[in-house]
């Protein structure tokens, strides 16, 4: 009942002109897995892929979007500008941008409200560190940062992906294994339960975390597995098909 589906961060790679050409030969890749297909390329460069993706399948998504309206914030982007540029995700809370950009489960939530009402569906990154894996906390942790994040997201929630990223597990090469992110993902799954009630079976929840066109085909058989969020997998058009016709 879950359209599955596989998002590519393409973080703080591809220039326009590289993302352009990148978006083209996506184009010519064949879908045989039926799942959406997201990419998030550069603030930048959204403009460039909007135009390029034009009467394609694939859906164009955001890395990030500030919480107020407009204002003194230099170097963020508001809502409203990526809605005109016809972003239709934005990715918020990436463990990246909490490590190096202050992000909190707070702000999470903040970015995560303004998305919903400025008409994005975020997709909410949550995931432990190795220490806290180590800890033996990681539901604790993660079915936290999910409550947290989706605070006063009412009926909103069916616009809602969630991405599970072990942050030892991203750009490291080391994967969670199926069974662990199939558990992990059925306790966030859980936790959403607790707050949203029977919606929580509607919300898709993403693993994230060195997925690539080798280990895609057993993450995705997992049952509450809905999908991928791509990092360095999704940088080129072949590994990127591998992980879309994951099946
Ligand atoms: C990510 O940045 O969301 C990610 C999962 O990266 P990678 O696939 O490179 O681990």
């Amino acid at each position: 009942m879950r359209t599955p589906m596989i998002a590519g961060n393409w973080k703080m790679n591809k220039t326009p002109a590289e993302t352009k050409a990148l978006i083209e030969d996506l184009k010519k890749i064949e879908n045989r897995s039926g799942a959406e297909v997201v990419v998030c390329p550069m603030t930048v460069c959204l403009s460039t892929a909007a135009e390029a993706l034009k009467g394609s399948e694939i859906h164009l998504g955001a890395q990030n979007v500030h919480f107020a309206d407009k204002g003194a914030y230099t170097g963020e982007c508001n809502a409203a500008s990526l809605k005109e540029l016809g972003v239709e995700y934005v990715i918020i809370g990436h463990s990246e941008r909490r490590q190096y950009f202050a992000e909190t489960d707070v702000t999470v939530n903040q970015r995560t409200l303004k998305a919903l009402e400025a008409g994005l569906k975020p997709i909410v990154c949550v995931g432990e560190s190795l220490e806290q894996k180590q800890q033996g906390i990681t539901n604790e942790v993660v079915c936290l940062q999910t409550k947290v994040a989706l605070l006063n997201v009412g009926e909103k929630i069916d616009d809602v992906v969630i991405a599970y990223e072990p942050v030892w597990a991203i750009g490291t090469g080391l994967t969670a294994t199926p069974e662990d992110a199939n558990a992990t993902i059925g306790a966030i799954r859980g936790a959403i339960r607790e707050v949203f009630g029977e919606a929580a079976d509607r919300v898709r929840i993403l693993y994230g975390g060195s997925m690539n066109d080798k280990n895609a085909h057993d993450l995705m058989a997992q049952p509450e597995i809905d999908g991928g969020l791509i990092g360095g997998a999704s940088l080129a058009a072949e590994k990127f098909s591998g992980v879309i016709n994951f099946n």
